[in-house]
C-alpha cells in the first residue's frame, strides 16, 4: 500500500487553530537521479528542500523508500492498481471532512519513467471529482499529461533546464514553475521565454503564511492548483 503525506503548505484541510493540516492530500518519492528524478538539474539538487528534508526525519524517509521500493520495479497496470487505492482512501478521507477535493502529486520526487506517468494519467482521469497539480522536471511527462481536464502541470525549470522548458512551452504550451536565485532574475528570464509575466509565489515571498486558519498556502492562493499563470520562485525569497 502506498502511503501519502501530510504538508502544511498544500493541505485541503487544517485544524480550526490554523496549525496542523488534517488530510494527506499529497505523495512522495526519494528524490534526486540515483532514485525518481531523471530530470534533475544542478540546481534543483543544489536547493532541493525536499532532498534535504529526506536526510533529516527518518520517518519521512522511510515512507519515501517504502513507496519507492513498491513502484520502481512494478508494472504499468500494478503501479495504476496502487495509486488508485491510495487515491480512493484519500477521497474517502475528504468525504468525511467534507473538504475539497485538492491531491499534490509528488512535494518529493518527480516522474521517474514512461510507464508510472501513464499509469497517474490513468488514476486522474479516473477521478473527475478531484483536482490534481504537480511540477515536474521529466521532459518526457509533459505531452503524456498535457491535456488532462483536472490536472494542473507545471515543468519546472531554472537555469541549467530554461531552454528545454522554452521548448516545451512552444510546443505544448505547459505552464512553467521558474526557480532563480532572486525574483527579478526569474522575472528576467521567464520573459526571455513568454511575454506574460510570471507571479511570484505569495508564500515563497512572504506574502502569506505556510498555513493559517484560512487554509493552506497553496489552498488559499490557488495559482498553481488550477494552472492560472506560470510561477517564479526565489531560492533566496527576495
Ligand atoms: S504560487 Fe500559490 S499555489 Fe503555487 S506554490 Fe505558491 S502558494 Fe502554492
Amino acid at each position: 500500500m502506498l502511503r501519502r503525506s501530510k504538508d502544511r503548505k498544500v493541505t485541503n484541510a487544517v485544524s480550526p487553530n490554523g496549525k496542523t493540516p488534517l488530510i494527506a492530500n499529497t505523495f512522495g518519492l526519494p528524490s534526486g537521479k540515483a532514485f525518481s528524478c531523471p530530470g534533475a538539474t544542478s540546481v534543483c539538487e543544489k536547493i532541493c528542500y525536499a532532498g534535504k528534508l529526506e536526510k533529516v526525519y527518518k520517518g519521512v524517509r522511510d515512507v519515501l523508500v517504502d513507496n519507492w521500493n513498491q513502484l520502481k520495479d512494478a508494472s504499468q497496470p500494478q503501479m495504476e492498481a496502487l495509486i488508485y487505492q491510495m487515491i480512493d482512501e484519500f477521497d474517502k478521507d475528504c468525504d468525511k471532512r467534507n473538504a475539497q477535493k485538492l491531491f499534490r502529486i509528488h512535494w518529493d520526487g518527480d516522474f521517474f519513467n514512461v510507464a508510472y506517468t501513464m499509469a497517474w494519467k490513468n488514476v486522474i482521469k479516473s477521478w473527475p471529482s478531484i483536482q490534481f497539480w504537480v511540477y515536474t522536471r521529466s521532459d518526457f511527462a509533459v505531452p503524456i499529461l498535457t491535456g488532462v481536464d483536472n490536472l494542473a502541470l507545471y515543468f519546472s525549470t531554472d537555469d541549467d533546464n530554461w531552454q528545454l522548458a522554452s521548448n516545451l512551452k512552444t510546443l505544448h504550451d505547459v505552464k512553467l514553475a521558474y526557480l532563480a536565485n532572486n525574483f527579478a532574475m526569474g522575472k528576467e528570464r521567464m520573459l526571455s521565454i513568454t511575454p506574460k509575466s510570471a507571479i511570484p509565489c505569495p508564500e515563497n515571498n512572504k506574502k502569506l503564511p505556510l498555513i493559517s486558519d484560512k487554509g493552506s498556502a497553496c489552498v488559499t492562493c490557488s495559482q498553481c492548483v488550477f494552472a492560472r499563470n506560470d510561477i517564479l520562485f526565489s531560492a533566496s525569497k527576495k
